[in-house]
């Protein structure tokens, strides 16, 4: 059954001014629909928030990601440590140039990447033989091996664990890139999430924290890796070639200035869409403190700020989740499951012949991941409303 339609309460909602929509239709009144000034204060905005030299603006997160992998020069048999529990793009960016995934199980508490297994397989990839063997996929993972970089992941806004991943990083000459797509504004110890990497990206779709329907940008110190990204996201040219010369194998993956327009009016209320989402997250933490029958989210000790993307919490294993999902549904409420685990989607069973099993904290996170109606423009009443329906559900009376 199809409960779209009967759901009292959005899954999530952007939050949009009528100064962003006047933004947005100023572009119609300009003569440049892309690449004009709208980009350029979007960029802009970002460097200065973050405090990044580069800022290049893209058309999704995905794309953003995928442009980190070919300027940290992953090629085809390359591979790259990085989690199965995530949001598909993170792994997709690097298989669109044919690299191996080297996964690395998930820390049961923030379902980050763990940083101990990183260097564990690290190392063992450096040595060879049955050592990396037994951290490769079953197939699909022929050709030289040789490790790149590591792609890390701020889960549901929560940076993860960057200090001993740089150290790793650094220590065997790789690359960390940072999807900090869930994070924007999130801080790990004094540094924002997204500047702990050689490369961060940020996305913009209409549930993330900032949004430009589609869009996502990179920020980066790294000169030259900047100047390659702007050519891969403009086809190819490079600076001195004109519309019909490409001196690299580029792409179309260029934001328009509406999408830029609504992105820049949006950074200039950060702090506000933030801050709204954490007094929402708190409401949760506050009603469910009492429920047994979940867990709600686990704040690290080395997060000294959680820039809310979602709120997921795991059921007890009592349960069965999709039931819960179901009577939720029944009683107006949407929930989904979050995340599902990369490793065991349809076309990474069939090309590196995972199983069940073989990530099993993330596998476990996965079955019991429920994520609630999130947006910074929920009422209290309305979080209420979510968890008596799930107390209700979970604690029959
Ligand atoms: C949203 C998101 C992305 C990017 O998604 P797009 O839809 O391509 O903008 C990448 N990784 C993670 C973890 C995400 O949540």
């Amino acid at each position: 059954m199809d409960y779209n339609n009967s759901f009292i309460i959005p899954m999530s909602s952007p939050d949009i001014t009528d100064l962003e929509r006047q933004a947005v239709m100023d572009v119609l009144q300009t003569t440049s629909l892309s690449m004009g000034a709208r980009i350029l204060a979007f960029e802009a905005a970002f460097r200065e928030f973050t405090g990044a030299k580069h800022a290049i603006a893209v058309n999704s997160g995905t794309a953003g990601l995928h442009l980190c992998v070919r300027a940290a020069g992953i090629q085809a048999g390359d591979c790259v440590i990085t989690t199965p529990f995530s949001f598909v793009s993170s792994t997709n960016a690097f298989l669109y140039e044919n690299a191996i995934p080297v996964y690395v199980d998930a820390d049961p508490q923030t379902g980050n990447i763990d940083p101990k297994m990183v260097e564990q397989a690290a190392q063992d990839l450096l040595k060879g033989g049955s050592s990396a063997q037994r951290w490769l996929p079953r197939k699909g993972a022929e050709g030289k091996g040789i490790l790149k970089a590591i792609l890390s992941v701020d889960v549901f806004g929560q940076p993860a664990d960057f200090d001993p991943l740089r150290a790793s990083a650094d220590r065997y000459g790789l690359k960390l890139i940072n999807d900090s797509c869930e994070s924007l504004g999130a801080v790990y110890k004094n540094t924002q999430a997204g500047r702990l990497g050689d490369y961060g990206v940020f996305a913009f779709y209409p549930n993330k924290q900032i949004t430009t329907g589609e869009g996502g940008i990179i920020i980066t110190d790294d000169d030259q890796a900047a100047r390659i990204m702007r050519a891969l996201r403009n086809q190819g040219r490079v600076p001195g070639d004109t519309w019909l010369d490409h001196s690299l194998l580029g792409y179309n993956y260029r934001l328009d200035e509406f999408s830029a327009a609504l992105g820049a009016a949006q950074m200039l209320r950060l702090e506000e869409l933030l801050q709204k989402r954490s007094r929402v997250a708190e409401w949760y933490n506050r009603y469910l403190a009492e429920v047994n029958e979940v867990e709600v989210p686990y704040v690290s000790s080395t997060t000294s700020r959680v820039s809310w993307f979602v709120y997921v919490v795991r059921v007890s294993p009592h349960f069965d989740r999709t039931n819960v999902i179901r009577s939720l549904a029944e009683r107006g409420i949407p929930s989904r499951p979050y995340f599902s685990p990369i490793h065991l989607q349809p076309f990474m069973v069939e090309r590196f012949g995972f199983r069940e099993g073989d990530y099993p904290v993330t596998e476990d996170l996965g079955k019991r991941g429920l994520a609630l109606p999130f947006s910074g423009l929920m009422t209290e009443e309305q979080v209420i409303t979510v968890c008596s329906t799930l107390k209700d559900i979970l604690i029959p009376r």
